[in-house]
């Protein structure tokens, strides 16, 4: 067998693993995304899938995204048993010493429009991928793995896609008592809560002025969960940053410029992290275009027109997810920006009879049955579930 390999996954993953495999020893990559096809990272071409499973007798498959398991199931089905999971052991976002990641390089996630998402929805491999993960996930009833506490919902950036951005906010100003924060967290300690906890969800967190403390808090009863951030970093200092770094086990700043320039307090971030290399399996600045398309959030994004049905289709984020507003009322997902969706509230109910009440229940039963069966799902082309 040769030591060559295939990544499949041509994203932020996918790169990561062509700097650790070496140019040389890539064959090419595989992705589910069909604008990708016919491109290359660093001259190393992107193919279908499907022209993988030839070839997988003789080259490994080296599965290198977010969406690891979901792209184990679809090479499953497909019959090919010569792959590897690329995967960084602490889980992050970003498993990568790169300080400043741009995902548009080399045009391999180049700025997709609304037709590219709308063309290309339908014939990716994710989504049977993803229906027949969600079959699982309906007969396990597991608890969350990922929960989002919204502590202020407020940004101060003015991205196109975004429903809550500056200019498109729509939402009444809510901050979080402090009092029902701690306790969601005690809630959380006795448990002894292990999965992922944000601090942030639809929102900029530097916006809260308690959110550093918080932190502090979360950290100190909840050591096992593995806490992230993600920031726009407009509000960050190389002070505050000192003073919440500790605190994560991840920090994502994505920084919004449409030249892909740093901004100032990157800069100076990007810096001191390079003078405290401890730091950058930590941290990780991420080049982000204000004015991308991305996917419509269940008929939210602003900068979505065409809406398509994707009626038939299952969703794994609420057996997976729970999403905290400032008022203890708990959404649908992270995809339900502006708090169409009730599922629960947390200043009656606890976070664990939340998690198995009826309309969990409901909404569950709708979304393995198909995202037609719930209103802000139909429309919905969000297809990921880690
Ligand atoms: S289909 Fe979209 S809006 Fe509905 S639960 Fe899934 S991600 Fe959220």
């Amino acid at each position: 067998m040769s030591s060559e390999v295939i990544i499949f996954g041509a994203g932020k993953f996918g790169h990561i693993a062509l700097n650790q495999y070496g140019v040389n020893n890539v064959k090419y990559f595989v992705d589910n995304n069909v604008s990708l096809i016919g491109k290359s990272i660093e001259g190393v071409p992107i193919k279908k899938v499907a022209d993988a499973i030839n070839d997988s007798e003789r080259y490994k498959i080296i599965i290198a995204s977010a969406s690891y398991k979901s792209m184990e199931i679809q090479l499953k089905a497909l019959g090919v048993r010569n792959y590897a999971i690329y995967k960084d052991e602490s889980d992050r976002y970003y498993p990568t010493d790169m300080l400043v990641y741009n995902p548009y390089k080399d045009n391999a996630q180049r700025k997709l429009t609304e037709k590219d998402w709308i063309d290309n929805m339908g014939k990716n491999m994710t989504v049977q991928a993803i229906n027949k993960q969600v079959e699982l996930l309906y007969q396990d009833n597991k608890l969350f793995e990922h929960i989002e506490i919204e502590t202020i919902n407020r940004c101060n950036g003015n991205c196109d896609f975004c429903p809550v951005s500056k200019k498109n906010e729509s939402r009444k100003y809510a901050v979080m008592e402090r009092g029902l924060f701690e306790n969601i967290i005690m809630q959380l300690a006795e448990i002894d809560y292990t999965g992922r906890l944000a601090l942030f969800s639809n929102n900029e967190p530097f916006l809260d002025d308690d959110i550093i403390d918080k932190h502090r808090f979360a950290r100190g009863k909840l050591p096992n969960a593995k806490m992230h951030l993600f920031t726009n970093g407009t509000l960050l200092s190389v002070e505050k940053f000192k003073a919440v770094i500790d605190y994560l086990d991840e920090l994502i700043i994505d920084n919004y410029h449409k030249d892909l320039r740093l901004i100032k307090p990157c800069e100076e971030i990007r810096d001191y992290c390079e003078q405290h290399i401890e730091l950058k399996n930590k941290v990780t600045i991420v080049l982000r275009n204000p004015h991308e398309i991305l996917t419509t959030r269940g008929g939210d994004a602003p900068n979505r027109k065409e809406m398509v049905s994707y009626g038939k289709e299952r969703c794994a984020l609420p057996f997976k997810q729970l999403i905290i507003r400032p008022d203890g009322k708990v959404s649908l997902c992270c995809n339900d920006p502006l708090g169409k969706n009730t599922l629960g509230d947390l200043t009656k109910e606890s976070v664990l009879d939340v998690w198995n009440n009826d309309k969990f229940k409901t909404v569950r039963k709708c979304l393995y049955e198909g995202r037609a069966n719930w209103k802000h799902c139909e429309y919905c082309d969000a297809f990921y579930i880690d």
